[in-house]
């Protein structure tokens, strides 16, 4: 599963797309307590999947356009079925307003499409008796459940009818708005198993499904076996079967049950919309998205990731509809003048969490490939218009790659993508075996809309899915406590596809450095957790979707990448396969990844220990700074904490990769939690000594000043000398180990001189998000204006590198030039750049006399904000016209946030007060528009002016994290105590996040006390040399 993307790369966009009519939302989710907030120039329309997906406050996050809040009823807790008349589901949960209506128009329909289920069930259950409740016997029931199912019973192959009642289309007989669509299904399983322990009662998952005739029959004697569904354990989500006598050991059987159920919000089965753009029509679909434990919402089923098995789906469905399934189709034929049914193939041996199915109108684009047939579906209409393309493109050469690299083919004969408006809300792909999904803005990519950065969003995607084919879906973690094996794998394998099939994005130096920084951040927390917790650590359901975090998937890469670096790529590569060959179909455990990976360094001659040099990084919380002394060659370390008091008795195993100035890379270990002499870690001739080349370690590095300096001059000569990925490093730990007082801010100020110099992406990139701090805390004090010069003196080189392309609206070819640009363009204008500033102005007015002018996808962004800032009235108006006519979702947002970047106060106070009128500004958008406000140094005063005023709306209306975004600006005492009353005033001053909010603001005061005059100093000095 990929998470969905919180920070895009500056200028990319999203794809413009129809939005969820509201209707729709409050029709599905009658008595959901779901509340709409919406009102914009576009009422009618919502968008919910990303609603409450993490918002950050960065200038690139992908934007929240509504808010949602579900009432604590809306994911009901278990029911307890008593199989009567009463068993149902809370009627008050599920859509029985939309059922009710439409159960007298379809009862015709329906009676007869569970006629035909019956016909089916009756064949597969043919000689069963639903019998009386059995006398059980107590002495060989497996001990109820507690969270985690008895092994008592194997799943060999599960036999699946469902039936799924909804249209693809409104029905024409009802000419209503509403109440004219069902999500009922109902359907009939059979789990095929041996029983491995005498036991009297089978254990299940069911979630939110009425389940019930239960079969259970020996398939070696044909004898039935008395059962009954007996119950539902509340918080376990499990279903007992109980049995009038107990099963055989060694014995095969079959359990077969009835259910019926209702679709879910964007998890197990969920319907999902789209409008006709053309048309305005509304067309409906059903997708599925199970993992980590959703597939008991959908069937009875052994949901855990080790109770693999065979699947052999069958759909009944409309007729106009299609339906795609992990395999291939086996049949496709008409029942009635309603209804098909759509047979499968039996799936391979997989994890319930990869089941999945779609039914829709969608279209395929085709990919090429030898073997395997691809094909990628979308809306009709964006297929038609060729948005799929590119994906397609790429999902035949990433797939070869993967196959050729790790040696083992793809083992369906097709592989299905569909691209869908709504997920889960935290998700952007999921890699189903053989049908992935996607949301469409990381899969579909249109000309002259998407930004070309948005390809390497596509690819990288694209590849994480497929490596998950192998990493994942072929062989799979024992348990959730172990998912680093699907996503550690799949996020490093990411990087290995991209680099082959688009070499020119430069993963590395983009993807991977962002990832690297997104681990080092979560893992520095004391919130973090190892790479592997213990599994009675992740039992609940809550818990196990914990462990997707950038943790589990970033961390989980890093530590493979600095393997590969220890052992080799090819010796890598060689335990990597033998792994996949020896648990394909299978589970697996860290342990079994480490022996192949063993096996194959002693056939390579190596000594290293693979599992006691990983043990420590992937069972300890947090990673190590590494302090080298080269006058002596003395090497220590300890667990790198920011808060420099804390104590922390840990320590790795470090490989420590160095080159100096006259010697190429060599490896030394570090294995001890004492000081060390290392010859190769002494400064030769005063040379300067690196170490951790290529950031291929998952560490920091701090050196004695003499060796810094030697580096820095090292940087300021002949940059070249270091590699890339270290100047980018450099900068980046220095900068952290300055937070944690273990060196001086000036510096890692001064690591930011060679600048100057340096056209490459990586450093500057680190650079800027390293600055941002400092800009935040003195942008209104005297020490901004010479942080400004300073800033305006290092980019102005880099600006003009990239001048003649900016100053066409066009962009170079490179990618990480294109990154690159973008930031000259933001750090150039916001720096005060004066030919930056007049490029903005007169390309923003060039598009205000001719509307038609178009200026490059990747560019808008920078040209909309700096335009309005360095315009007056008429171009906020402009802008704010503009917005307010605009049915491209990514030309809204680009334009919400210029809208932002004006110094006019009267227009920001304009902009603000919109907030207060839902015609102007729909709700979901308030808490951004002022977070964006905020960002301007001119608009934070009017921000918090405005808050203050307005807080009994605002403060319903918008997320917990806009008061902080304000406050974390604040480093001065007149703005805590102001901030305190406000707190005192609202009654807050107890809640955990004024808390928060009132110990950042502490620490930026001590920061700001203890570092305004020497940085007043080294800007000035440095404005002006
Ligand atoms: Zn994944």
């Amino acid at each position: 599963m990929a998470l969905l993307f919180l920070q895009c790369p500056p200028g990319s966009s999203l794809s413009s797309r129809p939005l969820l009519p509201r209707s729709f939302l409050l029709q599905m989710f009658p008595d959901s307590g779901l509340t709409i907030v919406n009102s914009s120039a576009n009422p009618g329309l919502l968008r919910p999947s990303l609603v409450y997906g993490k918002s950050r406050e960065t200038p690139h996050t992908l934007s929240l356009p509504l808010s949602l809040t579900l009432a604590p009823h809306f994911y009901p807790g278990v029911w307890i079925p008593k199989h009567s008349s009463t068993s149902t589901m809370s009627k008050k949960t599920h859509r029985s307003r939309v059922v009710a209506v439409v159960l007298v128009v379809l009862t015709v329909s329906v009676i007869a499409a569970i006629a035909t289920m019956v016909i089916f069930f009756k064949i597969q259950t043919a000689d069963m008796n639903p019998t009386s409740r059995p006398t059980i016997s107590p002495s060989t029931t497996p001990a109820p459940p507690v969270t985690r199912l008895p092994r008592s019973v194997i799943p060999d192959r599960y036999k699946i009818f469902l039936h799924l009642q909804f249209y693809t289309r409104t029905p024409e007989f009802e000419n209503t708005t509403n109440e004219n669509q069902t999500e009922r299904f109902t359907g009939n399983s059979t789990l095929f198993f041996k029983s491995v322990q005498r036991s009297s009662a089978i254990y299940l998952h069911s979630s939110n499904l009425t389940v019930f005739d239960s079969v259970v029959r020996n398939v070696d004697t044909g004898e039935v076996v008395e059962s009954r569904v007996e119950y539902n354990h509340e918080w376990s989500e499990f279903l007992q079967v109980s049995l009038g006598q107990a099963l055989e050991v060694d014995g095969n059987y079959s359990l077969s049950l009835k259910f019926e159920g209702w679709m879910a919000f964007l998890n197990g089965m969920f319907l999902s919309i789209y409008e006709e753009r053309d048309s305005e029509t509304l067309r409906f679909l059903v997708v599925t998205h199970m993992q980590p434990t959703d597939a008991r919402k959908v069937f009875p089923c052994l949901d855990e990731p080790d109770l693999k098995a065979v699947f052999q789906l069958n759909v009944i469905h409309r007729r106009d509809s299609s339906v795609l399934g992990n395999a291939e189709i086996f049949d496709s034929s008409i029942i009635d003048d309603e209804w098909k049914i759509t047979q499968f193939y039996p799936t391979p041996r997989m994890s319930t969490y990869l089941l999945a199915l779609a039914v829709s109108e969608f279209t395929p684009t085709p990919s090429l490939h030898d073997r395997v047939q691809i094909n990628t579906f979308a809306r009709p209409e964006v297929t038609a218009a060729g948005h799929a393309l590119f994906a397609a493109n790429m999902t035949g050469k990433i797939l070869q790659f993967f196959e050729e690299m790790l040696g083992i083919n793809y083992p369906q004969k097709k592989l299905d993508q569909i691209a869908v408006l709504y997920l889960d809300p935290e998700i952007a792909a999921m890699e189903n075996w053989g049908l992935i999904t996607y949301l469409e803005e990381v899969l579909l990519y249109e000309e002259g809309v998407s930004s070309l950065l948005d390809k390497e969003t596509i690819t990288e995607m694209i590849a994480h899915e497929l490596a998950h084919q192998w990493f994942g879906n072929l062989v799979t973690m024992k348990w959730w406590n172990e998912l680093w094996l699907n996503e550690g794998f799949a996020t490093y394998m990411t990087y290995k596809a991209v680099d082959q099939v688009e070499p020119h994005f430069k993963t590395e130096e983009t993807a991977m450095a962002r990832h690297l920084q997104a681990a080092f951040s979560q893992d520095v927390l004391a919130s973090s957790h190892p790479l592997i917790p213990p599994p009675e650590k992740v039992q609940t359901n809550s818990e196990i979707k914990d462990m997707f975090d950038d943790t589990t998937y970033t961390k989980g890469a890093m530590i493979l990448r600095m393997l590969v670096d220890i052992v080799e790529e090819r010796v890598f590569n060689k335990g990597i396969r033998s792994y996949l060959l020896d648990f394909s179909y299978r589970n697996s455990e860290t342990r079994d990844l480490w022996n192949h990976i063993q096996k194959a360094v002693n056939e390579d001659g190596g000594h290293t220990r693979v599992a006691e040099v990983m043990e420590s990084w992937t069972t300890q919380t947090g990673y190590p700074v590494i302090t080298i002394n080269t006058s002596n060659g003395e090497v220590s370390q300890k667990h790198f904490l920011l808060n420099h008091s804390s104590e922390s008795s840990l320590w790795w195993t470090v490989p420590i990769r160095v080159m100096s100035k006259s010697s190429g890379p060599s490896m030394v270990w570090l294995d001890t939690d004492s000081t060390v002499k290392k010859e190769e870690l002494i400064s030769k001739n005063e040379d300067w000594v690196l170490a951790n080349v290529n950031w291929t370690g998952y560490y920091r590095v701090n050196y004695d000043p003499g060796n810094w300096q030697s580096l820095l001059t090292q940087l300021e000569t002949e940059p070249q000398k270091i590699p890339i990925m270290n100047r980018g490093q450099l900068i980046d730990d220095v900068f952290n180990l300055a937070r944690a007082k273990l060196v001086n801010v000036t510096l890692a100020l001064n690591f930011t001189r060679f600048l100057r110099k340096e056209t490459a992406f990586l450093p500057w990139e680190l650079a800027i998000k390293n600055l941002k701090y400092y800009v935040h805390m003195f942008d209104r004090s005297e020490v901004y204006g010479p942080l400004q010069a300073y800033l305006r003196r290092q980019v102005s080189d880099l600006y003009h590198f990239f001048k003649n392309y900016t100053d066409i609206a066009a962009v170079p070819q490179d990618h990480t030039s294109q990154h690159n640009q973008v930031l000259a363009i933001n750090l150039g204008c916001s720096s005060g750049l004066p030919e930056c500033v007049s490029m903005a102005r007169t390309m923003f007015s060039e598009w205000m006399n001719n509307t038609d002018y178009s200026i490059h996808p990747n560019l808008r962004s920078e040209i909309y904000c700096h335009g309005v800032a360095a315009g007056g009235v008429a171009e906020w108006e402009f802008a704010w016209r503009m917005f307010e006519n605009s049915i491209d979702i990514s030309e809204k947002e680009h334009l919400k946030e210029a809208l932002s970047c004006t110094k006019k106060i009267p227009s920001l106070n304009r902009y603000l007060q919109y907030t207060l009128d839902p015609e102007k500004i729909r709700l979901a958008d308030v808490a951004s528009i002022i977070s964006f406000v905020v960002r301007n140094v001119a608009g934070q005063a009017p921000a918090w002016d405005f808050v203050r005023a307005n807080w009994d709306y605002v403060e319903n209306e918008v997320s917990a994290g806009l008061l902080e975004s304000i406050t974390s600006r604040f480093s001065t005492q007149f703005e805590l105590e102001q901030m305190q009353q406000f707190f005192v005033e609202n009654n807050m001053q107890h809640s955990v996040d004024a808390q928060k909010c009132i110990e950042e603001v502490q620490v930026n005061i001590q920061w700001v006390h203890e570092h305004r005059d020497i940085l007043h100093r080294w800007f000035l000095h440095e404005a002006a040399a």
